[in-house]
């Protein structure tokens, strides 16, 4: 903390803004919430900005988001007249001219570099899973991107050898957060009750926004495998943030598709029903097939319960094989391990412990914000 606060120092009264495209739903919002109160508190004058839309411009940016982790995309001259319409309106809007950092995330707001004058250093920050995005869209945004001063990726593998210095930040949660903070089993019963979630059987969860890449078709189905050998409740949490239109859709399919001992539950918004789930869960899953790096493992690790994750993206990088939870491939794998997990109590309790370890080591958000400070003082302009 000493060695934050000196950092701090060096950049204090420095304007910072951050600018993103929805102010709940997902961990770009649960990062920015925390993270930008921080950057006050170091005396740090740190503002955050939420570009708005027309709903065509968040179902182009959510096709664009879908490509660029490696769906498909048709780009057309009207999708490009949508997209830089909208961004040209908001930086109308919002006046970013004498920050001395600005922060961009995603690419719903990137293109908004085009319309300043700038003093600062601009920053873009990207939190996809960048492994296989699609070439003709990349390079029409790659134009966009090489104007800024520098990048911001997850890991080294989604590095694009662009023409701007890159850096790579992993994601962090705030342990102090109504989400991740302890909670009393009164307060826990509670929820559980408000939401009519039976605890006769052990809980198997997953939170996730309702998106296609998190697969949670996949985990009804491991689940209807797995309940050959073991009995348990399923809970698929989850919500839809404001600049992702396709969560309905996702949910509508979901209910048809669950059975009797499988709640899928819509209100994932409730953030002590999320914090509750984590921690009374015997097992979180985050069975995603893309995935930039996954605070929802981060957050369930955190609270001591072990996590069966897709082994793609940013999920290698928290769980540790066999360690301190399970990484699978498939619905057949995801299904073994629920199984193993849910018959052996104490590597349950062993791998949960493992895991609180591995997060308070490396994804609390102090280790983020030092990042953040060590980048703003490489471009200090003082
Ligand atoms: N989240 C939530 N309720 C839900 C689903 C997700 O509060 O129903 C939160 C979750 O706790 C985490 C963030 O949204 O803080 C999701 O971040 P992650 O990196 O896992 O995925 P993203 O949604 O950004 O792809």
């Amino acid at each position: 903390i000493h060695r934050i606060r000196e950092k701090g120092d060096r950049v204090k009264k420095h304007h910072v803004v951050h600018v993103n495209s929805t102010h709940y739903g997902g961990g770009v919002a649960e990062m920015l919430l925390s993270i930008t109160l921080l950057m006050n508190d170091l005396g740090i004058m740190t503002g955050w900005r939420v570009i708005r839309g027309i709903p065509d411009f968040f179902t182009i940016t959510k096709k664009m988001h879908n490509a660029l982790q490696g769906g498909p995309f048709h780009m057309t001259k009207h999708k490009k007249q949508i997209y830089e319409q909208v961004v040209f309106e908001n930086a109308a809007r919002t006046h970013l001219h004498a920050h001395d950092y600005v922060v961009i995330h995603d690419p719903q707001p990137l293109p908004m570099i085009e319309h300043y004058t700038r003093k600062g250093t601009w920053i873009w920050r990207c939190h996809l899973d960048l492994s296989n995005p699609h070439k003709e869209l990349w390079n029409y945004l790659r134009d966009f991107i090489n104007k800024y001063d520098a990048a911001i990726f997850t890991i080294p593998e989604y590095s694009q050898k662009l023409h701007i210095p890159e850096f790579f930040f992993l994601p962090a949660i705030d342990p102090f957060s109504l989400k991740n903070s302890d909670l009393t089993e009164e307060e826990m019963q509670d929820r559980l009750k408000h939401y009519n979630i039976p605890t006769d059987l052990p809980i198997v969860v997953q939170v996730s926004r309702f998106d296609r890449w998190k697969d949670p078709a996949g985990v009804i189905e491991a689940c209807r495998i797995a309940r050959k050998k073991a009995d348990f409740t399923l809970v698929l949490l989850g919500n839809a943030a404001a600049d992702d239109p396709e969560g309905t859709e996702v949910y509508e399919e979901l209910t048809e598709k669950k059975d009797e001992r499988t709640l899928v539950i819509p209100h994932g918004d409730d953030t002590a029903l999320v914090n509750t789930l984590q921690r009374k869960a015997h097992v979180v899953i985050q069975k995603s097939t893309r995935e930039g790096f996954g605070l929802t493992v981060t957050e369930a690790m955190w609270k001591g319960t072990p996590v069966i994750g897709g082994r793609v993206g940013g999920i290698p990088r928290q769980i540790d094989d066999g360690v301190n939870g399970f990484l699978v491939s498939s619905v057949e794998e995801c299904a073994d391990k629920i199984v193993t997990i849910l018959g052996d109590d104490e590597l349950r309790k062993s791998m949960g412990a493992k895991a609180r370890e591995k997060v308070k080591e490396n994804f609390l958000l102090t280790r983020l914000l030092e990042e953040y400070l060590d980048l703003f003082i490489k471009y200090s302009k003082d």
